[in-house]
């Protein structure tokens, strides 16, 4: 009767559900040991950011995890191909890059089935797969954690512990020395965090709807001073590593704190 009656609930009333078979983990930061950071790139591939990256993470020997929207992903196919090849790993991001909160669960499981299906062309899908929807949407729902685990059995939202809030950065920036100025400031905020080691941050590629003209120059310039923060506190660049422990809790409740913004 209760399932019966869950299922009448539209999305906007299952906030109030507390109780699901279907809560999935939710990751803040890597598990208990690992110092290594690691860096999540949200809303790419594209062809004004993603070589550069590449090239830096490359020069830096560091591994980051990308998270691609379906519609780049189609348009930029040999860039996904570059990220893999690089050894990097990649995660669906939505099929376009929407609110899935306000879609529904069908529309959100059709966006990631979709996406999936896309970058499974390009390797296997992972037996462990990290969820991260556009505008951070659905890990606070039950219904969402739901459709996720209809997506993929070992699914796991990935939120993060730094965000560092790269899409507003070229916000009311009129040069390039400007943003570089911002960028380094930001390099420098990062190094201060106590708990940087170990942590998840959040970054883009491009980002969909970020402010300023000089938006899409973020990536390439601030990425040399979060790889210069890293390395200054001993830390590597390594992919998100999902805690065993984690992944055995059925029951999980997504944390009530929010992330770090700098
Ligand atoms: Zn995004």
């Amino acid at each position: 009767m209760l399932r019966g009656l869950a299922k009448r609930m539209s999305p906007g009333m299952s906030r109030f559900r507390l109780f699901s078979a279907h809560w999935r983990p939710v990751l803040r930061r890597q598990p208990h040991g690992v110092t290594d950071v690691a860096l999540t790139f949200d809303d790419g591939p594209s062809p004004v950011t993603t070589v550069a990256v590449l090239e830096m993470l490359a020069r830096a020997n560091a591994k980051a995890t990308f998270f691609l929207t379906g519609t780049r992903v189609l348009a930029y196919p040999e860039l996904v191909r570059a990220i893999i090849d690089e050894g990097h790993a990649v995660y669906g991001h939505g099929w376009e890059h929407v609110h899935l909160e306000e879609a529904g669960p069908a529309a959100a499981l059709e966006a990631m089935q979709r996406v999936e299906g896309l970058l499974a062309q390009f390797r296997p899908t992972p037996s462990l797969y990290l969820i991260r929807l556009p505008y951070n949407d659905g890990f606070r729902r039950a219904w969402m954690h739901e459709a996720m685990a209809r997506f993929h059995p070992n699914a796991c939202f990935a939120w993060w512990t730094i965000s560092t809030q790269d899409y507003r950065l070229a916000d009311g920036c009129a040069t390039l020395e400007q943003l570089e100025a911002r960028c380094k400031a930001l390099g420098e905020r990062m190094r201060q965090i106590r708990h940087l080691p170990g942590s998840i941050v959040l970054l883009h590629e491009d980002p969909f709807g970020a402010p300023g003209a000089l938006a899409p120059r973020v990536s390439e310039l601030m990425l040399p001073h979060v790889l210069s923060a890293i390395a200054a506190r001993g830390a590597k660049c390594g992919l998100v590593q999902p805690e065993a422990s984690a992944m055995r809790n059925r029951w999980f409740f997504a944390p009530l704190r929010g992330d770090q913004m700098i």
